[in-house]
């Protein structure tokens, strides 16, 4: 029989005062069950102890409480670890935490599957199921937060919007949850630990330079040359480069936030001097960093790395214009944790 309970995560906390208070009780109560279901992560009314035990009954008679589970777990043995996860109507995400000694960074999904085509992806053979709403994307990070808390003694540190999908084709759930969780009434997490990878959708973009939002912003560029990044990321042929400059131009100016360029060298495909020429070009219109990053095998696209020789022409180049660069090794790799790798490998219980 369908259940036609409300998902109670669905009402804001003026929302759920009104429901108190429609229902004779003081409209005060309904601020004490947002912060058991934001700032706590309950998922049980039993465990709401400063309701009475006819106002749980009436929450039970007229919601339910949707939520997020752990469904299984795998660690890498440079001490990543994967998870998969399970949404209230069965389907699975992952997410990842990465350890280091200062930090714990929870990488976290916003779509099930994704809607965009990165050849290089294991996530784009997924298609897109659907968005995750702002309560799921929310519970992913108490999961992690509570995982990390085992695992690593300590609670996760940073957030990356990096995981499955894109989250600029989900702006609305996202935002929302990154609103909740620097909240007083969510994990207060500054907005400065989060960064949101995007693969560059410049409408999005200016959007959220123009919703004044505190957190980083990296893009996923792998080439600055329009031909050559079309290929890698076919969807990028309706949003030319001039356009993602002119977004990302429109952020810095109004953010002062500089923008991460993250970015894969592959042998055959970007490992030229006119791809460093054109990257490095593409850097000095905007104030940028550069992280390499190291590419990870996927079962749909086999190409390699390129060399030390190239990955250093690279390094050397932007250093010489001044542009900052990092070389990020990959995390996690052994489990299919790395960036681009997440794909539902996990076995599913
Ligand atoms: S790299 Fe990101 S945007 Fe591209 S297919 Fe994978 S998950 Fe989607």
């Amino acid at each position: 029989m369908k259940n036609f309970k409300k998902n109670i995560r669905n009402l804001s906390k003026e929302e759920l005062q009104d429901f108190f208070l429609s229902n004779g009780i003081s409209s005060y109560k309904g601020t004490q069950v947002y912060k058991w279901l934001w700032e706590k992560g309950v998922v049980n009314f039993d465990d709401m102890t400063n309701l009475s035990l006819s106002q749980r009954s009436l929450l039970k008679r007229e919601f339910i409480i949707n939520h997020a589970l752990i469904n299984n777990k795998k660690l890498s043995n440079d001490g990543t670890s994967k998870y998969s996860v399970k949404l209230y109507d069965g389907l699975i995400i992952e997410s990842v935490l990465i350890p280091t000694t200062r930090r714990v960074t929870a990488c976290i999904s916003s779509q099930v599957g994704c809607s965009l085509d990165c050849i290089f992806c294991a996530t784009s053979i997924l298609k897109r199921m659907r968005n995750l709403n702002s309560d799921e994307i929310y519970d992913q990070i108490l999961l992690m937060n509570h995982e990390s808390l085992i695992s690593y003694k300590r609670p996760i540190s940073n957030i990356v919007f990096m995981g499955m999908g894109e989250p600029l084709m989900n702006y609305n759930n996202v935002l929302s949850a990154i609103k909740k969780l620097t909240s007083t009434e969510g994990l207060k997490m500054s907005p400065k630990r989060i960064t949101l990878s995007t693969s560059g959708i410049p409408k999005i973009i200016k959007k959220m330079a123009d919703g004044n939002v505190k957190f980083k912003l990296a893009v996923s560029l792998h080439s600055a040359i329009q031909s050559i990044r079309e290929k890698i990321m076919p969807f990028a042929n309706k949003f030319p480069l001039e356009e993602l400059l002119d977004a990302l131009l429109y952020w810095y100016n109004i953010t002062k936030s500089i923008v991460t360029i993250e970015y894969i060298v592959w042998e055959g495909i970007n490992d030229q001097k006119r791809d460093i020429e054109a990257l490095v070009e593409f850097c000095k219109k905007i104030p940028s960093k550069v992280n390499l990053i190291q590419y990870n095998p996927t079962d749909n696209f086999h190409k390699s790395e390129a060399n030390k020789e190239v990955l250093n022409a690279y390094i050397k180049t932007l250093n010489f214009s001044k542009i900052r660069v990092t070389y990020r090794k990959s995390r996690g790799y052994d489990i299919n944790a790395a960036c681009g790798q997440l794909a539902n490998k996990i076995t599913s219980n």
